[in-house]
Order: structure tokens, then C-alpha cells, then sequence
């Protein structure tokens, strides 16, 4: 794979073997998995590097610790390329991941006990956002927002009065599992009413965003967050942008807030990601997700598929299975058997618990970045529906999965071994 991997495979066997597995496992089968993606092996290069021995504790030019010649030009380049890409005036690269780039949000601007709305677990918001089991619903005041019945949009006036009756001083919008756009300037003109910081988490978007598919929060939010490992294809690691005004309260929830030492390699893979996702190309690839989604929303609800909403604006697709006669535990691991991955979801109002739900959810950005068009989402539509139609039938499995594998060959996934 690289320079290190023979030193891997002499050192430790069963760790080499297994991250083998793994390299051939995701070239073999079709993920769907909606936050997931393929990294470029410049990314993959600079994420496995030597960075990962460096300390740096604080910010370009002001650190705790010597020897910054490399560090602080490699941070510079990161900060200064999210600030092109996403139009911000301020950029944080330093959050660990998307949680803890939340959480940063909440200690720059809320006291513990301060009320936050964010959209509700189930109704496709993120535990971060003040979900009962997450810190941010047990230390501060959590009220959360939700969907319509009627048609499974944001409820934008459910939110707007519960921000009136309940003052909150953080508003979140975002989520893990919304396949609609979201009208982020709905939420801004609420927050400026009530007086909140609003918060756009854009983790499963920030690849679309950057891409031109979906509209920008930039204008409307006080604070953008974003995951930087799934649309937008980079290491796993995060950031948090804003206007100058609380770039440095932003900054100082992270380090010293929260966090020790940034993780430099992250740093650099993220500067190198940012990089590809300015050139022309990620936008072809950015609008393809979207049209890929589209293409798959189109095949399944042919195929009697009962989609969330009724079908996508974005790279994802919620499904609830109930009318099919099959949960969405057991149709996900029948799929996992064929080769296709995705996961068992609660769609909104499911009757059915997180750990055994109704739905499934999947989404088209990794099968995007293998080249995957139109033509191909027809046919994971047609295996999907054989296999959820006969989730036991092992000898049907066992077919999909040889076809599925021989689909893969013809598009091989960045950094994995195609076999
Ligand atoms: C994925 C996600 C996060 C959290 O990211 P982690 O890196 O898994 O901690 C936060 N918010 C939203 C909306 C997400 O989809």
C-alpha cells in the first residue's frame, strides 16, 4: 500500500492482515452507508504520515511547544483553504471529530443549564444536538424540534414557536438523517428573533455545500460545523467556522477548552482534501451524488419502496420498510450479506426502537466517488429489492453477492485492493 507497509507486516502480522481484509472487503461490496466515503490516497498519504509524532499544542504562531517550522504552514494552508472554499472569515481545523466540534459550540456560547433547541434524534437530528443520552442534553436544557407528519419536513413553524415559548440561546440546524434541503435562512431569521446563536452542522452536507449542490448556511449562520470524513471526502476530523466577531471565543472552546494537541497528520489530510474539493472536478462529483440519489430514489419507489418524504434533494434516502413486511434490522444484515451496506434506521414516528427500527437509510456518495452513474443505481435498486423481498434466502444472496462483487471490479474504490 505504502512505504510503511512492509515495516507493518514484519511488525505486526495480525494487524496487517486484518487492515488487508478491510482494504479488500470495501473494494468487493456497494456501500451505502450515507456518511462514508473513499479518501484519495493523497489524502490516506498524508493522514498516515509522520505528522502523527508532533506536538502542537495552540495556534499558528502562538504554540506551546517548538520546532513549528512544518506545523504552522501546514495549519495556515488548512485554515486558509476552508476559508476559500466555504466563503468564512475564520476557520477552526483543530476539532477532533464532529462531536467534539459540537461541543465546542456549546462552551463558546452557553453556560451549563442554558437552553438549546436542536431537531430531535428520531426525526433525523444528531445526538449533539441535545439528544437526552448525549452531555449536551444532560448539562444544558435540551428542547428539540421535528418533522411534519404530513410529509416529513422540517416543521419550520413547530420550531419557530417552540423558539419563542422557550428562548433558547443556541439553535442547531443539520442532521444525520434529513434527505431534504434544508432552508437555513428560515432558522437565521428565528434566532435573530429570539435572540440564539444559530448553528449550522452541515457534516453530511459540507461536500455538497462546497460543490454547489446545496444552498450554504455561510450567509445565514453565526457558526457553520462540519465533519470533514464524509461528503467532503477527507480524514476523519472536523471544523468550525465563523465570522470574525467569535473566532476568538470559537478558538478558545476548542484549545484550551477542550482539547489537548491538535492531530497534525488529520491537519495536513484535511488541507489536502480541501484542495481536491476546490478543483473543478468535485463539483461534477458533488452534483453526481445528487443525481445518483435521485436516480436510486426513482428506481426504489418503482419498485414499491416507501420513501421518507417521498424521495431526495441530497445524497441521502431514508426508507421505511413496513409497507415491504420486513424490519429494517434484518433487511440490513441480509443486504450486508449480499454486499451492500447501509443501515437500520428509525424513520419519523417509528413505532419501533433505534435497535430494531422500521427503516433503513442510505445514501450515494461513495459509490459516487468509484465512478458509479445513473445506469448502476438501477441495478443496486433491482438487487436491493430481490434481497429485501427474500431476506433469508441464502442461495440468492450468495448470487448477489458474486454479481455485486463483479460489478466492483469495473470500479475500484481509492486505496483499496481490488480483487
Ligand atoms: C456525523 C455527524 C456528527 C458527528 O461526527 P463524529 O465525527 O462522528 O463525531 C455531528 N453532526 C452531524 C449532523 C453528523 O452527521
Amino acid at each position: 500500500m505504502d512505504k510503511y507497509w512492509a515495516a507493518l507486516e514484519q511488525t505486526d502480522p495480525d494487524i496487517a492482515g486484518l487492515i488487508t481484509g478491510e482494504a479488500k472487503r470495501q473494494a468487493q461490496t456497494i456501500r451505502l452507508i450515507a456518511s462514508e466515503n473513499y479518501v484519495s490516497e493523497a489524502v490516506l498519504a498524508a493522514t498516515g504520515s509522520l505528522l502523527t509524532n508532533k506536538y502542537s499544542e495552540g495556534y499558528s504562531g502562538k504554540r506551546y511547544y517548538e520546532g513549528q517550522q512544518f506545523i504552522d504552514p501546514i495549519e495556515d494552508l488548512a485554515v486558509q483553504r476552508a476559508k476559500d472554499l466555504f466563503g468564512v472569515e475564520h476557520a477552526n481545523v483543530q476539532p477532533y471529530s464532529g462531536s467534539p466540534g459540537n461541543l465546542a459550540v456549546y462552551l463558546a456560547f452557553l453556560e451549563p443549564g442554558d437552553t438549546v433547541m436542536g431537531m430531535a434524534l428520531p426525526s433525523g437530528g444528531h445526538l449533539t444536538h441535545g439528544w437526552s443520552v448525549s452531555a449536551t442534553g444532560r448539562w444544558f436544557r435540551a428542547v428539540q424540534y421535528g418533522v411534519r407528519r404530513d410529509n416529513h419536513l422540517i416543521d419550520y413553524d413547530e420550531m419557530r414557536d417552540l423558539a419563542i415559548k422557550e428562548k433558547p440561546k443556541l439553535i442547531w440546524a443539520g442532521g444525520t438523517a434529513i434527505p431534504r434541503q434544508i432552508d437555513f435562512s428560515i432558522f437565521a431569521e428565528v434566532a435573530r428573533e429570539v435572540g440564539a446563536v444559530f448553528a449550522a452542522d452541515i457534516a453530511h452536507i459540507a461536500g455538497l455545500v462546497a460543490g454547489g449542490a446545496h444552498p450554504s448556511p455561510v450567509p445565514h449562520a453565526d457558526v457553520v460545523t462540519t465533519t470533514t470524513h464524509k461528503t467532503l471526502r477527507g480524514p476523519r476530523g472536523a471544523m468550525a467556522m465563523c465570522r470574525t466577531e467569535h473566532a476568538k471565543a470559537l478558538n478558545f472552546a476548542v484549545f484550551p477548552g477542550l482539547q489537548g494537541g491538535p492531530h497534525n497528520h488529520t491537519t495536513a489530510a484535511i488541507a489536502v482534501a480541501l484542495k481536491e474539493a476546490s478543483q473543478p472536478d468535485f463539483k461534477d462529483y458533488a452534483h453526481q451524488i445528487v443525481a445518483n440519489a435521485k436516480a436510486l430514489a426513482a428506481a426504489l419507489t418503482e419498485r414499491g419502496f416507501d420513501l421518507v418524504s417521498g424521495g431526495t434533494d441530497n445524497h441521502l434516502i431514508l426508507i421505511d420498510l413496513t409497507n415491504k413486511g420486513v424490519f429494517g434490522k434484518p433487511a440490513a444484515k441480509a443486504l450486508d450479506r449480499a454486499g451492500i451496506e447501509l443501515n437500520y434506521n428509525t424513520v419519523p414516528f417509528d413505532p419501533r426502537k433505534p435497535f430494531d427500527p422500521s427503516g433503513i437509510r442510505l445514501g450515494t456518495p461513495s459509490v459516487t466517488t468509484r465512478g458509479m452513474k445513473e445506469p448502476e443505481m438501477e441495478q443496486i435498486a433491482e438487487w436491493m429489492d430481490r434481497v429485501i423481498s427474500n431476506p433469508e434466502d441464502d442461495d440468492l444472496t450468495k448470487k448477489v453477492s458474486a454479481e455485486i462483487h463483479e460489478l466492483c471490479r469495473s470500479f475500484p474504490a481509492p486505496g483499496t485492493i481490488t480483487g
